[in-house]
């Protein structure tokens, strides 16, 4: 979802923005009137995320995949060797393509779930220890902080002798995170950023003098830091309707604000699938994601009845990823509580209602 709210002022603005008489999406990138909406747009996420300065924040093109692909161009260069932590599909996907480009030696692969009493958990890797035992030197440590697939997120810090690298695309702004404490985040727009297209990276200075492989030049980050992400042309509207998104958030109260939402919404769907034994969910209470809820019914030939009945009251899209299957709500930011208030008062009367 995109915040009702953003859609409605898009609309109104959409053939007449700013004044101008024409449309946002039709104005030069490098006029001074988008120029200074994407200064607003950085200013108020660097506000949003508490950003400091040693920073770059960077709007580009691709979606989160391409950022799987810059962050290995960019910082594996002269043989760089990196290390990967895999929680679920996305890191998983994360790997496969940093292997495609680098090499299979050059990434080195870490399985940070296990099963207790059946359920998925996340056990963090000791990796301060692993530094001192081993030969091995990374230029930075992978991970996905929230699965989106799977349902798994990780709320600890992931402690770190290397640069942290972390995939954001399903956690960003969702809850309040120290930047400092990574030296890349990247996200995709499409959950609490924007529509698909942008995808952001937040890349400390240092990162950006590591040895980097032969690369397009619109995927550098230093390049892309140079030209103020505006090497080439960027996805302009994308990048417009996130300033909305960022300024909509502001007026929540900020992402501490919502981060409370966040936590009351998945705390009510997880309840009701705890209360329920129609359902269930394989993750453990500490890692239950509060952006991807996901859940199976008992008797999955009672998917499909769910799923259309489920439409017929206007929740849609829970369909789980086709890798997994189930059940998956996502609840972003932008969905409210009232929404999901819906989802757990269908789902107890299509329980009681097939029990
Ligand atoms: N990482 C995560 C955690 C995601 O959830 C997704 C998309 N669902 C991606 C990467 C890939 O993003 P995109 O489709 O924008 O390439």
């Amino acid at each position: 979802m995109l915040p009702t709210e953003v859609m409605a002022i898009a609309q109104s603005e959409l053939v007449n923005w700013n004044g101008m008489g024409v449309s946002v999406m039709e104005i030069s990138h490098r006029s001074k009137e988008f120029v200074a909406l994407a200064k607003q747009a950085e200013l108020d996420l660097r506000q949003l995320m508490n950003i400091p300065d040693n920073y770059k924040v960077l709007f580009m093109h691709g979606g989160g995949r391409a950022q799987f692909t810059n962050v290995v161009t960019n910082f594996l260069g002269d043989n760089g060797r990196a290390l990967y932590l895999t929680s679920g599909q996305w890191s998983r996907s994360a790997i496969k393509e940093a292997k495609l480009i680098a090499g299979e030696d050059a990434i080195d692969e870490m399985n940070i779930v296990e099963k207790d009493d059946d359920k998925s958990k996340v056990v963090l890797p000791d990796l301060e220890q692993l530094k001192q035992a081993g030969q091995k030197q990374y230029r930075y440590v992978h991970y996905c902080p929230n699965e989106t697939v799977d349902g798994i997120e990780i709320f600890d810090e992931l402690n770190s002798p290397w640069p942290v690298v972390a995939d954001m695309s399903s956690t960003i702004m969702s809850r309040e995170i120290d930047v400092s404490r990574y030296a890349v985040i990247y996200a995709g727009a499409q959950k609490n950023i924007g529509p698909s297209g942008l995808s952001i990276a937040i890349v400390r200075d240092d990162m950006l003098s590591l040895p980097k492989l032969t690369q397009s030049s619109v995927m550098d980050y230093s390049i892309a830091a140079q030209n103020d992400s505006m090497f080439n042309t960027p996805p302009t509207y994308a990048w417009y309707l996130a300033s909305l998104v960022f300024k909509w958030l502001k007026k929540q109260g900020g992402v501490s604000q919502v981060a409370k939402v966040n936590q009351q919404k998945a705390e009510l769907l997880y309840q009701c699938i705890d209360d329920n034994p129609f359902y269930k969910n394989g993750v453990v209470a500490s890692n239950r994601s509060r952006m991807n809820v996901t859940f199976q019914l008992a008797d999955s030939s009672l998917d499909q009845a769910f799923l259309q009945q489920a439409e017929e009251h206007g929740l849609l899209t829970l369909k789980g990823h086709r890798i997994v299957g189930g059940m998956r709500a996502s609840i972003y930011n932008a969905m409210p509580l009232e929404g999901v208030q819906a989802l757990v008062k269908f789902m107890q009367a299509f329980a009681k209602a097939n029990s």
